[in-house]
């Protein structure tokens, strides 16, 4: 394989750049032309393709979003989209892509395998909901970010004697809330998998106050199903306790990436490298148990993830 490029596609994470430092360097070192590709799939149909050499990755290995821009395309989504961008590639002779992004970036990656196409997928999302991998990259830095948020918001909740409810990202995964409120200390974690009665929320504070706990700190995923104004009134109304919301939204996002994400997206993006030179067609790289492993990417992306209750249940028992 002589020529390939990537893209970055969904929303961004941190580490996306670090990923396409290590593509564009390992491909080059395996003798490939390496092609940056605009705006995720966007650009795939419209060719903006532009080559990329070594010391065009120079200085993004501690930068967070992606130097080639991301997109969400509903025109990839159309009939014939993956068939388009794959006459788009042919045209240019590229022969292999590789993907970075989240779920619905993996699912546009197998229109392009299915028809035909060598795709090696690398999982970059911050929501930590592809079920294939232990990790994505991202999360860390990103539950590092709410981490830091909390220890912020804990030391004015504790001076004002405040009960207070930080809304994180997640609409359909809990696992920022649930490793940052691990990390964090919080009272109470609402997720997505797991949406206690609001009656199970107040109650919780109230015990809390019962023991002389002069503050508290709930974190809510925003896909838990209980909107956090509601959660404030409701937790004002039967505790009498003031309470504040503060929603860190695309916070979240940015920012350096932590060691583990650089080294999680150096590996992978070193791996899509070494499938590609095999003639791998169509494969997602990952972390399982410490170690990066690549799988089919049909089986991957058909992978499920059960919540992990213990963790929960750990939060339960160090709160009371
Ligand atoms: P994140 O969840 O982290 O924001 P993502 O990759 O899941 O990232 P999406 O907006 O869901 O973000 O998907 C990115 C792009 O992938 C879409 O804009 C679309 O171009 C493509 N895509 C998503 N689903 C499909 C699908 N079923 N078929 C073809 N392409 C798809």
């Amino acid at each position: 394989m002589k020529r390939i490029a990537f893209l970055t596609s969904g929303g961004d994470s941190p580490g996306m750049n670090a990923a396409i430092r290590a593509v564009v360097r390992c491909g080059i070192a395996e003798g490939m032309e390496v092609y940056g590709v605009h705006r995720g799939y966007e650009g795939l149909l419209a060719g903006d393709f532009v080559r990329m050499y070594r010391s065009d990755v120079g200085d993004i290995l501690h930068r967070g979003g992606t130097i080639l821009k991301t997109a969400r395309s509903r025109h990839f989504m159309e009939p014939g989209g993956a068939a388009k961008a794959i006459e788009v590639m042919g045209t240019l002779g590229i022969e292999g892509l590789v993907v970075m992004g989240g779920d619905g970036s993996m699912r546009g990656a197998c229109t392009l395998v299915e028809a035909g196409f060598p795709v090696m997928f690398l999982p970059c999302t911050i929501d930590n909901d592809l079920a294939y991998t232990d990790y994505t990259i991202g999360f860390d830095t990103a539950v590092n970010t709410v981490l830091d948020a909390i220890s912020k918001i804990r030391d004015t909740s504790s001076a004002h004697e405040r009960v207070t409810i930080v809304e994180v990202m997640g609409r359909e995964s809990g696992d920022i809330a649930l490793y940052a409120g691990m990390a964090g200390g919080a009272e109470i974690v609402l997720t997505p998998e797991r949406k206690p009665m609001l009656s199970y929320v107040y109650n919780k504070v109230l015990a809390g106050l019962n023991r002389g706990k002069l503050h508290s700190i709930i974190i809510n995923a925003e896909g838990s199903g209980i909107a956090s104004d509601a959660l404030e009134a409701d937790i004002e109304s039967h505790t009498g306790k003031e309470t504040r919301t503060v929603v860190l939204s695309y916070l979240q996002r940015g920012g350096s990436p932590s060691a583990q994400d650089r080294i999680l997206a150096t590996f992978c993006g070193a791996k899509a490298i070494e499938l590609l030179k095999n003639g791998e067609k169509g494969c997602a790289i990952g972390q399982k148990d410490g170690k990066i492993f690549a799988m089919d990417l049909f089986e991957a992306a058909a992978c499920t993830k059960e919540p992990d209750m213990s963790l929960y249940e750990l939060i339960e028992v160090l709160s009371m």
